[in-house]
């Protein structure tokens, strides 16, 4: 599943307004009957099996267009670089609408129950998709991790024969595991990442976690995901137990444990012992600090120059950026910052990005604010960050809306050496994910390093490479 995709989007609607739709969905059922006498029947899907998909190993999602090219790529790294076992029989049910969609019955009782992934869903060795929710233009990053989440039922089912009676958190969890490990194969985000990013959420949500024994059977599992911060508390926790799981016995691989018995070995004792291990590993990652220090915005000087290597899908470059001027973008006194880019427009007294003009024209701008950073600095602060940011490149706007915290003061080691540097941390304010974290060092008065999740591009990081600050 999941990112800031709709479907997600979907469910950081509150609960009476997912279950409001799912009375709907049923309704609809109901509905169909008589537009089936109206309006003719709904189409049946088109079907794809593995032998019609082409090798394919995008760099990038933005080579993504369609479903097929997601399938193939997916498919392709499932079996050269992972070395999955295949899944013969598969085969993918491409839905035109979700009239269709709705019509081939999804019953939300059966395994698997992808209430996340209401774009798709798996049964036995068989995909369906409704392509009508796949049609927007928020990159085909997430989706490709959704695809990649189903498919990875379909493996469960391939080597299981059948879907044995695991856990939900296990079921799930793998199936998260196997898009992690996807977008680490095709050089998209690593493993490690995700992971990190998981852990991290979930390690945010700990007071609130439920216990791993009450995410066993569906129906529960289904009752907190729809709760506030649902996927999180389901999905992420999943994926993180299964990882924590290969961690604990040295396993490189979640196949084996496909193998009921080697899941009752690989898991030792009870669920509740390994659910114990995983709430004091996630208290690690809950970021503490004591620290009472106060870091205050700085200022930059004409001629300031920082070098970052920026990483992403695809790209792997340097970018050098200077103050060359100061100005001001919508009465708003700004340094102006020159990169191959373009110009870039930060407000002088947040350090927030407004713009970035080349050649005379906007290739981006926000209509409000991005506070990234709400000075001055102290550990522990919380602020709001919500703005549109308007992107030429992609003729579309996008919409944050974060909860920004300084979580601690750390030493970050990039090429420019190592740095102290406040880390801040941004969570969706409705999914509760991780989407944004950056390490502030005031002695490079920029950031030394920050990772952006669930971007167009998928994942970005950026490095301090080298500075000069007066
Ligand atoms: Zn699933």
């Amino acid at each position: 599943m999941h990112g800031t995709l709709n479907l997600v989007g979907f469910l950081r609607s509150s609960s009476i307004e997912i279950l409001r739709q799912f009375r709907q969905q049923r309704l609809a059922k109901y509905l169909l009957v008589f537009f089936v006498a109206a309006c003719g029947y709904p189409e049946r899907p088109r079907v794809i099996y593995v032998a019609n998909l082409e090798t394919f190993r995008p760099s990038s999602p933005r080579e993504i267009k369609t479903v097929e090219q997601a399938l193939a790529a997916i498919i392709t790294v499932c079996r050269d670089d992972l070395k999955f076992p295949p899944v013969r029989t598969f085969e993918a049910n491409l839905y035109k609408n979700s009239q269709s969609f709705s019509s081939y019955g999804v019953d939300w009782r059966m395994f698997p129950t992808d209430v996340a992934h209401m774009a798709a869903f798996a049964q036995e060795t068989k995909i369906h998709v409704d392509l009508q929710k796949f049609n927007d233009d928020t990159g085909w990053a997430t989706f490709t991790w959704l695809l990649a989440h189903e498919f990875g039922h379909t493996i469960h089912h391939e080597v299981s024969g059948v879907i044995p009676k695991t856990d939900a958190w296990f079921i799930e969890g793998f199936a998260e595991w196997v898009a992690a490990k996807v977008f680490d194969a095709l050089g998209w985000e690593d493993y490690r990442y995700s992971i990190h990013r998981a852990s991290k959420h979930t390690a945010r949500q700990l007071d609130n976690l439920p216990n791993l024994s009450d995410l066993s059977d569906l129906q529960t599992w289904y009752r907190i995901m729809m709760a506030n911060y649902g996927t999180v508390k389901t999905y992420s926790f999943g994926l993180v137990a299964v990882d924590r799981l290969l961690q604990r016995r040295n396993l490189a691989s979640a196949i084996p444990l496909l193998s009921a018995n080697a899941f009752a070995e690989a898991l030792g004792g009870s669920v509740d012992a390994l659910n114990q291990d995983i709430k004091s590993y996630l208290a690690r990652h809950q970021s503490k600090s004591n620290l009472d220090e106060i870091v205050q915005a700085p200022h930059w000087q004409i001629g300031d120059k920082w070098t970052f290597r920026l990483r992403r899908p695809g790209l792997n470059s340097l970018v050098e950026r200077v103050l060359i001027r100061t100005d001001t973008f919508i009465g708003i006194p700004s340094y102006v910052v020159k990169s191959e880019a373009g110009e870039a427009f930060y407000a002088m007294d947040s350090l927030a990005l407004l713009a970035q003009m080349k050649n005379g024209e906007y290739e981006y701008r926000v209509s409000n604010v991005d506070q990234a950073l709400s000075w001055p600095l102290r550990t522990g602060k919380e602020w709001r960050n919500n703005f549109t940011r308007e992107i030429a490149g992609i003729k579309g706007t996008r919409m944050a809306q974060l909860t920004m915290t300084v979580s601690d003061f750390e030493s970050v080691d990039v090429q420019a050496g190592r740095l102290k540097a406040v880390k801040i941390e941004g969570f969706g304010n409705q999914s509760g994910r991780l989407n944004v974290e950056y390490w502030y060092s005031p002695k490079a008065k920029w950031f030394a390093k920050l990772r952006k999740y669930d971007r167009d591009f998928s994942f970005i990081e950026e490095e301090l490479v080298s500075f000069r600050v007066q």
